[in-house]
């Protein structure tokens, strides 16, 4: 395993166990279930928007180490960005997941996202991983209440 990798590594460990912004919001503007059978992965993320800003992100709720780890980077990463931002984001972290991103210069830009590199190579993975974001997604773009990888 190379050191990148081992850091990497750590990166999901540490935001597996110690999960950021790992609470209800009562305040939120939007709330959506996320919903991935296919590993059983069950969160609720709730969004607080201010203009065009997201002043504030968390989740609740269980699943596997990655699909956990992962919604706590994305938490962490999208708070105090723009709407736009945060889809931006996403769509770099959904090619970061489907391995179309070429080039460790390319992938180590993304920052902490970095870490779910390895999952490209896990298809089912990709779905643990996506799910907290698929989630954001909906919860900025539309009125869905959930959301299933389905
Ligand atoms: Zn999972």
């Amino acid at each position: 395993m190379t050191a990148l990798n081992e850091l990497y590594q750590q990166v999901i460990l540490d935001h597996n166990k110690a999960p950021r912004n790992f609470r209800k919001m009562e305040d939120a503007t939007k709330r959506v279930e996320g919903y991935n059978p296919l590993c059983g992965d069950h969160f609720t993320v709730y969004v607080k928007v201010d203009g065009d800003r997201i002043v504030d992100v968390s989740f609740e709720g269980a699943g596997c180490a990655i699909s956990k780890a992962s919604a706590s980077v994305m938490s962490a990463m999208v708070k105090s960005r723009t709407v736009a931002e945060a889809e931006e984001l996403f769509g770099e972290f959904h090619r970061l997941v489907k391995g179309e991103l070429q080039g460790e210069e390319e992938i180590e830009r993304l920052g902490k996202l970095a870490a779910f590199a390895g999952v490209s190579e896990f298809p089912a993975r990709v779905k643990c991983a996506s799910l907290a974001w698929h989630t954001l997604h909906a919860a900025l773009s539309s009125s869905e209440q959930s959301v299933s990888t389905e």
